[in-house]
């Protein structure tokens, strides 16, 4: 599907206003349907981040068979007395990592350690400092316990035959630890994403080099490998600093999409911009250029470019100012992303926080506020911005810990409202 028929199916579709999540679904409509390449053998050391290809089926129970949840006696629930206290003979110990003990015969318990496998029979676990031990015998107060008490079952974590992790799943620590529980030294993956990043501007230096006058460093770069690197599954392709000329862009797109199956830029997407980025783009591939209805933000660009192998590769234009790269980012790219590479791809979880200032806000676009969060002193959450929101003020991002959302339709916030705040921690 072309670019324009994508428009046309959007209802109310307009490039120069565009509602946040008519980007979002315009893009969604872009992907291609799965990634691509060739899967990946990885050892558990180096999975985590990565996307699962295939499910992992259980190959057994987990727990393997019965056990004891604490220390203490194992017995037969049946056995216990209703309104009397309970006297067992003690039989012998269930270590933890031995085989399953054989029955002992009726009025015996077993002494047992967490972890240890039932004796055959037994049902129930007492735990130690429940009883009294005399003279080889356990003690059991009336009321104490119910049958059954205190034993996890064969399966009852997972049973053999079960889908334990679905393909698609992001890798996280304690998907890690499952795999190695059952079994498992290593595990499919689809291929990191590989995406490629440029920097474009007359007045960017590279870090390293001495700033002429009118010259600023070169930061979004860093921070887009910096975001990718967060992601695990995708792989960054620094084309470096770019000059501002037809030729210099030209070769830089077309090098970008040989190696890359997504291509990221910024700056040089704004109305009236002077440079030759968007004419450049427009040329090399098939793009819309929108204005979006949110701020920091405004313009972006989103297209696809000719790959030499006949597949496209994806661009995401994103405009300059540092905290409008990483917002539009976060925003439209990151799902993308993390799509592409094949994971199954999750609502981040937001905070609510109650505001501690009134916040303006015109209805009609949507709104990322650098937000500060801390713990009120009722034990909710509370949130207060960063002071100045200027697009360019990139300290201002890094002393946030988190992003106030305010939806396109919302107006004015006064003090006291409870706010939406997409913590960083769940980001970055
Ligand atoms: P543009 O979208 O190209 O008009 O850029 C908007 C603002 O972002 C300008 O002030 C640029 O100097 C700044 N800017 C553009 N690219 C970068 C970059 N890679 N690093 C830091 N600032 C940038
Ligand atoms: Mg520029």
């Amino acid at each position: 599907m072309s670019l324009h028929e994508i428009a046309q199916q959007l209802a109310g579709y307009d490039p120069e206003a565009l509602h946040l999540d008519q980007a979002r679904e315009f893009i969604a409509r872009l992907l291609p349907a799965g990634p691509g390449g060739e899967l990946e053998t990885l050892p558990l050391q180096q999975l985590l981040g990565r996307v699962l290809a295939e499910d992992l089926v259980c190959p057994f129970d987990v727990p393997p068979q019965d056990n004891s949840a604490m220390d203490g006696y194992a017995l037969r629930g049946s056995e216990l007395a209703e309104g009397r206290e309970t006297r067992l003979r003690m039989a012998g110990t269930s270590l933890a990592g031995s085989k399953a003990a054989d029955a002992v015969p009726p009025g015996s318990c077993q002494r047992i350690m967490t972890g240890a496998a039932m004796p055959a029979g037994l049902d129930t676990v007492v735990p130690q400092e429940m009883v009294r031990v005399e003279d080889g015998h356990v003690h059991i107060a009336p009321g104490l316990i119910r049958p059954g008490a205190n034993r996890r079952r064969a399966g009852e974590d997972l049973a053999r035959g079960q889908v334990a992790l679905a393909a698609g799943r992001l890798l996280r620590p304690p998907d890690v630890g499952l795999l190695a529980s059952l079994g498992q030294v290593q595990a499919r993956v689809f291929p990191r994403l590989k995406v490629a990043l440029l920097s474009t501007g007359n007045e960017l230096a590279a870090p390293g080099q001495l700033l002429q006058p009118g010259q600023i460093y070169d930061s979004n770069r860093y921070t887009l490998i910096a975001l990718l690197q967060r992601l695990g599954c995708v792989e960054p392709i620094d084309l470096g600093l770019v000059p501002d000329r037809p030729e210099a862009l030209r070769a830089a797109i077309r090098a970008g999409a040989e190696q890359a199956q997504v291509l990221i830029s910024s700056g040089g997407v704004s109305v009236g911009e002077a440079d030759h980025t968007k004419q450049v783009l427009a040329e090399l591939g098939d793009m819309t250029f929108w204005k979006l209805a949110m701020r920091p933000g405004r313009p972006a660009a989103v297209g696809r470019l000719p790959r030499p192998d006949g597949s496209q590769a994806l661009l995401f234009g994103l405009p300059g100012n540092p905290v409008a790269v990483m917002v539009t980012f976060y925003a439209l790219v990151r799902e993308a992303l993390l799509r592409l590479a094949g994971a199954q791809v999750e609502p981040l979880p937001l905070l609510r926080a109650t505001s501690l200032q009134a916040l303006r806000k015109k209805p009609g676009r949507t709104e990322y506020q650098r937000g500060i969060v801390s713990r009120s002193a009722d034990g909710g959450w509370q949130v207060r911005t960063t002071g100045e929101q200027g697009s360019g003020i990139l300290s201002s991002m890094s002393r946030a810990n988190g992003l106030i959302l305010l939806a396109h339709e919302q107006g004015d916030v006064a003090a006291g409202e409870l706010l939406d705040v997409l913590p960083f921690e769940a980001l970055m």
